[in-house]
């Protein structure tokens, strides 16, 4: 079958997608009513929901892919000046777990790092550079699913080399293939790092052909993908895999301008004690200098600080640096694109303006994935919590999302995932939850006062942990009040219906013999005629020889005033089965 990609601008309309697809509106408009959308012609689809809807379509040939529009597009692939200077290659390191990444980065950092004064790497790192054959290598350590989110939530394309580590003693597994979409996804070169070929079972001819079932075909065998033998334990081939990168690098011209306004993108962002927000950037473009304004997302900063990835002051940065910066109103988020402003003033009102083109963003998209999601979970009944979750770093969002995810519901609630960020509880988190029954939780957070008063107003819970199996216990209690109650009922007698003495829509006064247990008020009971239920009603009080008694016990004959909810027939004969009926509530 032909292959084909969809590019998607940030959402598509019904009309655009069935045109692109070669199917019918129709077709199409019926395919997401099954979905639960009902959906006009003109209807703008955000990207996940087209994606969802061409998988529901089994339509495998065709890609979808987003194009970057918003101000949010990586610099990288801007147009570039003919003063534009060489800089140093941007690499992530990505693989299957316990394939060798640490160890590779590890192993890299110690070799060529290892002689610096700054000595012991205390802080938190996202990035870092090593010098081989004099030239910069910029790695970033960002986790895979990090990543791809940011790729996803910014368009942002951080890396222009992904090297790929697989172990050669255990071949292609899940993540390597995740790592291989995600560099395709990038648009980033890629180099096979095959490690740990000091291993015995280690077989690199093996896990190239693994590769190659995978659409990486190595050079050797005439195809076009780069791969390096390596053990980076034992520091084999290291500098021939750095030698490959810088031979990627110079291949692809990696380039910058450096006389144009500072730009870059946000690798990573906390709040820390005593110095507020602190922010790692990478520089894509121009020099950033201390003191100057740069606005990322909707926040701005004075650029108060500026540390290199050891932790040593410096008062610019090139193209490719990662550097730390202090100054920053609030905290922008992983993947944002900073960019340099002429002073305070133009600062904020970009910031203000960014905050607005996202939220149009948002307004102009009719139907998101969530919603999707939302739907469809509605259609077949289960229910849907809804969170919003703010956590200190980013490592921290991910893992509370990760566990919250784990919670088991058998498939009876779905969880909704709203919004995440890092960063104390803002105005916009209680404004995105309002009215929609949704929980804010917050890790290692703050939630300022006039932020607290208006979520208090607007009822949107908002919860601080510190612990994150607190926060999911909370979660689970709110999911286990979203649990359909058990219904219990336990036999408690019967009696055999000797008289009727009073028949009428909603009451019945009868009497008759109690055959086993007992009966007493507020049991109740199955009116049973032959073999055919034909109503029920519950015990309003029980008689014997016309006082009133708490119960009758087996043998005993008495008489009974029944509720009914319509009139139900009772005969000489017919038997009442007494029972209790509880709603329990369930635990997860
Ligand atoms: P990651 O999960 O991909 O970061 O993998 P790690 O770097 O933590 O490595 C997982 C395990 O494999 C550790 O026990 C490493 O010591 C080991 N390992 C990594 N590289 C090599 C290698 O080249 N040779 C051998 N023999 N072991 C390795």
């Amino acid at each position: 079958m032909e292959e084909k990609t969809i590019q998607i601008a940030g959402s598509i309309t019904v009309d655009e997608l069935s045109k692109s697809l070669g199917l019918s509106v129709t077709e199409l408009i019926g395919t997401l009513f099954k979905n639960g959308i009902v959906a006009t012609i003109n209807q703008r689809l955000d990207f996940e929901t087209a994606s969802i809807i061409l998988e529901e379509l089994g339509l495998k040939n065709v890609k979808l892919e987003r194009k970057n529009t918003s101000t949010k597009t990586s610099n990288y692939h801007r147009e570039l000046s003919d003063k534009a200077v060489l800089r140093p290659p941007v690499v992530a390191v990505m693989g299957h777990v316990d394939h060798g990444k640490t160890t590779l980065l590890d192993t890299l950092l110690h070799k060529k790092t290892v002689d610096d004064e700054a000595g012991g790497i205390t802080q938190h790192i996202s990035a870092y550079q090593l010098k081989h054959n004099d030239r910069l290598i910029t790695f970033l350590d960002t986790p895979g699913h990090e990543a791809f989110a940011a790729i996803r939530q910014h368009g942002a394309m951080l890396t222009d080399i992904v090297v790929i580590v697989v172990a050669a003693d255990d071949g292609v597994k899940p993540q390597t293939v995740e790592a291989i979409n995600f560099a395709k996804t990038a648009n980033a070169k890629i180099i096979v790092a095959i490690n740990k070929i000091d291993r015995e079972g280690a077989d690199v001819n093996r896990t190239m052909a693994d590769l190659s079932q995978h659409g990486l075909q190595p050079e050797e065998w005439g195809g076009d993908i780069v791969m390096v033998p390596i053990s980076a334990k034992q520091n084999q081939n290291l500098d021939q895999l750095l030698d490959m990168i810088l031979l990627t690098a110079d291949l692809e011209e990696l380039k910058a301008d450096v006389d144009i306004p500072a730009e870059g993108l946000v690798i990573e962002s906390h709040m820390e004690t005593g110095k507020g927000s602190v922010v790692n950037l990478l520089v894509t473009g121009g020099e950033l200098k201390t003191g100057e304004f740069i606005v990322a997302g909707n926040t701005y900063a004075k650029v108060r600080t500026m540390l290199d990835w050891q932790g040593r002051p410096r008062g610019k940065a090139t193209p490719s640096t990662p550097v730390t910066v202090t100054g920053f109103k609030e905290l922008p988020s992983f993947g944002d694109r900073f960019e340099e402003a002429k002073d305070e003033k133009t600062a904020r009102k970009m910031a203000l303006l960014n905050a607005q083109a996202a939220s149009d963003e948002s307004a102009s998209t009719n139907v998101t994935s969530s919603d999707l999601l939302r739907m469809m979970s509605t259609a077949d009944n289960s229910k849907v919590f809804n969170v919003i979750v703010k956590g200190d770093v980013l490592g921290s969002v991910t893992s509370v999302v990760d566990s919250l995810k784990l919670i088991d519901t058998g498939g009876e609630i779905t969880l909704n995932i709203v919004h995440t960020g890092v960063g104390d509880i803002s105005e916009n988190d209680v404004y995105m939850a309002a009215g929609d029954n949704t929980v804010i939780y917050g890790f290692n957070v703050n939630v300022p006062i006039n932020i607290s008063k208006m979520a208090a107003r607007d009822g949107v819970p908002v919860r601080i942990y510190k612990v994150i199996y607190e926060l999911i216990d909370d979660a689970k209690r709110e999911m286990e009040n979203l649990l359909e109650a058990e219904i219990v009922e336990e036999d408690k007698g019967a009696m055999k219906i000797k008289g009727v003495f009073r028949t009428e829509k909603t009451s019945i006064i009868a009497g008759g013999e109690v055959l086993d247990g007992d009966v007493k008020a507020g049991y109740l009971a199955r009116v049973i005629q032959g073999k055919k239920q034909i109503g029920e009603a519950e015990v309003i009080s029980v008689q014997m020889e016309k006082n009133k008694v708490d119960n009758l016990v087996a043998g005993e004959t008495g008489g009974l005033a029944l509720k009914t909810t319509s009139k139900i027939d009772l005969q000489i004969g017919d038997r009442l089965e007494f029972f209790t009926r509880e709603s329990k509530k369930r635990t997860l």
